[in-house]
């Protein structure tokens, strides 16, 4: 694997060299000032290992970076598989971001090689990592989904502009101006949240997998997921009979789907519990038709914040 990453950057290098000369080609044909034209080819290229990092970047980053998110859009970001050209721009990147801990081994494996600066972002957020992973097969393994926590995605915006100023420190107040119009937007949300969820006839929240345990703990609800902490970690007959029981006792409502997640399992607990289904978004990776809509982290948050009052009976 050492020696296939270390060939593809040769030829990244090999390509990048090329591109260079013809660039330089240019140059010495060209009338705009060398100076000029150095100030704008000076964005930092950023990877994000998926939707909400990538997100935080360009909000923070603004039109001095170019942020590339390895996860495609309406694709899952747990167990992401790398294409050559993707480990290429990775190795490249002025600075990588991802969660760390194991939540995209094939990410953190590349990074490995990289030169440059990579921020783990479950290593520095105030999460109880108590030196755990994050393992589809273990139930008391490390849960990644912090993105969906809003004080800890402010907190993600902050490590983010540490990152890009350190990176870049002409953008310093650049970076530091857009990081607290996002953190503001955050704040906000976080209080619609916790008024929002302050007075409910239930707490007990059913999800497709396990994906809302930080927000949960935020706002003082409880989760159970249909999936485990990762979508592939699929329900026995045993623990979907006892998910139904739950259901029942609690009065719940609705069990919550995901749009990239098959809906199967959670569509068979509604049934046998008699309660009906609704979409939820985890926010690992926005659909095409999403963005296609303008959809972002803040605009997918308050849908959510709806459908969990709707859900919640919340007043
Ligand atoms: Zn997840």
């Amino acid at each position: 694997m050492r020696l296939i990453l270390i060939m593809e950057r040769t030829v990244g290098t090999v390509r990048r060299r090329a591109w260079l000369m013809a660039a330089v080609t240019v140059a010495a044909v060209s009338v705009v000032p060398a100076a000029v034209a150095q100030a704008a080819t000076q964005r930092q290229d950023v990877v994000a290992s998926f939707y909400p990092l990538a997100y935080a970047a360009e909000r923070v980053g603004g039109n001095r970076v170019d942020v590339a998110n390895l996860t495609p859009a309406g694709a899952e970001p747990h167990d992401l598989e790398l294409t050559p050209k993707q480990i290429d721009q990775l190795l490249d990147a002025d600075l990588v971001l991802d969660l760390g801990r194991n939540f995209q081994p094939a990410v953190e494996k590349a990074s490995e090689q990289r030169d440059g600066p990579t921020v783990k972002l479950l290593d520095v957020l105030p999460v109880k990592t108590g030196g755990k992973t994050v393992d589809e097969d273990d139930p008391e393994a490390l849960d990644p989904h912090v993105w969906l926590d809003p004080v800890l995605m402010g907190d993600i915006v902050t490590h983010v502009q540490r990152a890009l100023a350190r990176a870049d420190p002409p953008g310093r107040a650049t970076y530091r101006r857009n990081a607290d119009a996002f953190r503001a937007e955050l704040a906000a949300l976080d209080t619609r949240f916790s008024e929002g969820l302050a007075d409910c006839d239930r707490k007990l929240i059913v999800t497709a997998h396990e994906s809302f345990g930080h927000l949960a703990r935020r706002y003082g609800l409880q989760q159970e997921g249909v999936a485990g902490l990762s979508p592939d970690a699929e329900p026995d007959p045993k623990r979907l009979a006892d998910l139904a029981d739950l259901v029942e006792r609690n009065g719940v409502t609705v069990v919550f789907t995901e749009e990239l997640v098959s809906p199967r399992i959670a569509d068979t607990l509604a049934r046998e519990a008699g309660v009906r289904t609704d979409v939820l978004d985890p926010l690992e990776g926005l659909s095409a038709s999403k963005q296609q809509r303008g959809a972002t982290y803040t605009s997918v948050m308050s849908t959510n914040l709806a459908k969990l009052r709707d859900a919640l009976g919340c007043r």
